[in-house]
């Protein structure tokens, strides 16, 4: 059956034509080594000896759970991802060209590779990236819809929502969703009203041209094998890790219901022993069109007692924090924050790279009700290659004298106090709207933003308090201009990569940085106040909520001089050679 079904998919594909030269649409041998050579590989193979037979057991489940994520992750970025796939393993073997293109896909996570010069382009015959990516309908702008929502506001919030596709209202599309909707009863339970919304359409009692799909009916037969195997997993750990079973429990519900309320609170305030995953879709970086659907995810964790019992102890007193920053309005926050370290044990979808810590979840009234939950990753974070590759780069930026204070405790504070940060600063804007919708498309871009300033700005008051000492204040302060050093142009869309290239200019214009004859120059006396001004700037324009504000602070700021930055970013990468970063992870044998 399932030898049949590849067939078929080989033969329909254009893919499958000579792949020489470039008129065919494949990158060569030469270019896609260009891009491999490139690449810093990073194996991630934590300790699980510590583990139970039943939570390797869940382990088991999960990465199961994490591979069918991940397809849905790779077909939710674009629709010939997972044929593309399909057909470099099916080639791939005993080709050189053809294996190569098969590392590239996993580096890229589908058919779109970024060139040496950060642009975006397939290295596969396959359609070019759009925006949108396959959550919407492929290709599509953003004013058809912004029209439709203009004319019939009660469709926003299903259009706009963190897990729906959209779709064109065709009789093709209607149809295929609803004997889909015949194949899987308990979506159609869960979703009250969208059986008659899509009939509406059918029958032309409605002219909408775009209507709103749920994740879970899009890729229903996958999910509700994701429901099973979460099941499973919470079965083989229930006796040992009651608290982490519940959990596991609930987000399979979730997935079925597109609502992540249950799963969150169970995830955010249960006491788990050792596994800890972040599972469904939670980020909405990759939509490059609305800046509001979520990308799927799983992320499987072990947790590090003694680095967590570390980290609490470091935190001190959230609301005094709170209270120091500068912005107008006042605000309770939350005293317990669940924090932890961790190990990655394996990645999967929107998740898989080098991020060094998460926090979730996202939604406002999830985050007011029940807090949320911080992720550091151990493993990430202390990888000593990647902290050689970023210590290498600082000293060429900064020069011998600055740069024995690049140590490996900033990061990992810098890191900490930044995810904090997402806690602290402006929760509303003074009208009372969310931040995300209010800004759009900058919401992500100021909330990274203010983060980024405030794991800075509280370094002094935790070295006042005795929670941290002068070195690792240093090193705080050094891995902050670390963070800001861009070796390539960043793409607008590119939320953090901008708003760092934003912090370095702003630190330029308040000499906290300068350009020297030979490196970039540190005035560390003028720090702080730098820092303060700026997250002032950025509180200021988070409360206002006004979006036109906020593009116009990225358009003073993201500002990319040829000569100046360009030269200093062609430095950087001479200095170390990677700019792209494969992660093979021992629990899935990958390439
Ligand atoms: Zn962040």
């Amino acid at each position: 059956m399932r030898l049949a079904v590849i067939l078929l998919l080989i033969t329909a594909c254009p893919l499958l034509q000579a792949a020489d030269g470039p008129s065919t649409g494949y990158w060569s041998l030469a270019q896609a080594r260009e891009v491999l050579d490139k690449t810093r590989h990073v194996y991630i193979d934590p300790n699980l000896g510590g583990l139970t037979a039943g939570e390797r057991a869940a382990v088991d489940k999960l990465i199961a759970a994490g591979q069918l994520l991940h397809e849905m992750y790779l077909d939710s970025l674009h629709p010939e991802a997972l044929s593309a796939d399909r057909v470099l393993s099916a080639r791939g073997r005993g080709d050189p060209q053809m294996e190569a293109l098969g590392q590239l896909f996993y580096l890229f996570r589908g058919p779109i590779a970024t060139t040496l010069d950060n642009r975006r382009e397939p290295f596969l015959p396959v359609a070019p990236p759009e925006p949108g990516r396959n959550v919407y309908p492929w290709g599509i702008e953003r004013a058809p819809l912004d029209a439709l929502i203009e004319r019939r506001p009660e469709l926003a919030p299903a259009l706009m929502s963190v897990r729906t596709v959209v779709r064109e209202s065709s009789a093709a599309n209607i149809d295929a969703d609803l004997a889909n909707l015949d194949r899987h009863p308990v979506i159609d339970v869960l979703h009250p009203g969208l059986r008659q919304r899509l009939l509406d359409l059918r029958n032309g009692d409605d002219d909408a041209p775009f209507y709103a799909l749920p994740y879970s009916l899009r890729w229903a037969s996958r999910m509700m094998q994701v429901y099973g195997l979460l099941n499973e997993a919470a079965d083989a750990i229930a006796a040992s890790d009651a608290d982490f079973a519940a959990y596991l429990r609930q987000r399979a519900r979730d997935l079925l219901s597109d609502n992540y309320e249950g799963g969150d609170a169970a995830w955010i305030n249960g006491d788990f022993r050792n596994l800890n995953a972040q599972i469904g879709s939670y980020e909405s970086y990759d939509d490059g069109l609305f800046g509001v659907r979520t990308f799927f995810s799983l992320s499987l964790l072990v947790r590090d007692a003694e680095r967590t019992a570390a980290m609490q102890q470091a935190i001190g007193s959230i609301q005094a924090l709170q209270d120091s920053l500068p912005q107008r309005d006042e605000r309770q926050v939350r005293s317990r924050i669940p924090v932890g370290v961790y190990e990655v044990i394996a990645d999967f979808g929107q998740a898989r790279g080098t991020n060094t810590a998460s926090i979730l979840p996202n939604e406002a009234d999830h985050t007011r009700k029940y807090g949320r939950i911080i992720l550091l990753r151990g493993n990430i974070l202390t990888n000593p290659e990647l902290f050689a590759d970023s210590a290498q780069i600082y000293a060429a930026a900064v020069g011998p004298e600055f740069a024995s204070d690049y140590q490996p405790e900033g990061p990992l504070y810098r890191t900490l106090w930044h995810e904090i940060g997402h806690y602290l600063g402006v929760a509303r804007t003074l009208d009372g709207r969310d931040l995300g919708p209010a800004l759009s498309p900058w919401g992500d871009l100021f909330e990274e933003l203010k983060s980024d300033l405030v794991s800075l700005f509280v370094a002094s008051q935790l070295l006042e308090q005795g929670l941290i000492g002068e070195t690792t204040l240093e090193a705080i302060y050094a891995a902050g201009i670390s963070r800001v050093l861009q070796r390539v142009k960043p793409r607008r869309e590119q939320a953090y990569q901008t708003m760092q290239l934003m912090q370095m200019n702003f630190f330029l214009q308040h000499g906290l940085l300068s350009f020297g004859p030979e490196y970039l120059e540190l005035d560390y006396a003028r720090y702080h106040d730098t820092v303060t001004a700026m997250l002032a700037e950025v509180l200021r324009i988070q409360e206002n909520g006004n979006a036109a504000e906020a593009e116009a602070f990225v358009e003073r700021y993201a500002v990319w001089d040829s000569k100046r930055h360009g030269r200093l970013a062609q430095r950087l990468r001479d200095a170390n050679p990677y700019q792209f970063r494969m992660v093979h992870y021992r629990a899935l044998e990958t390439p």
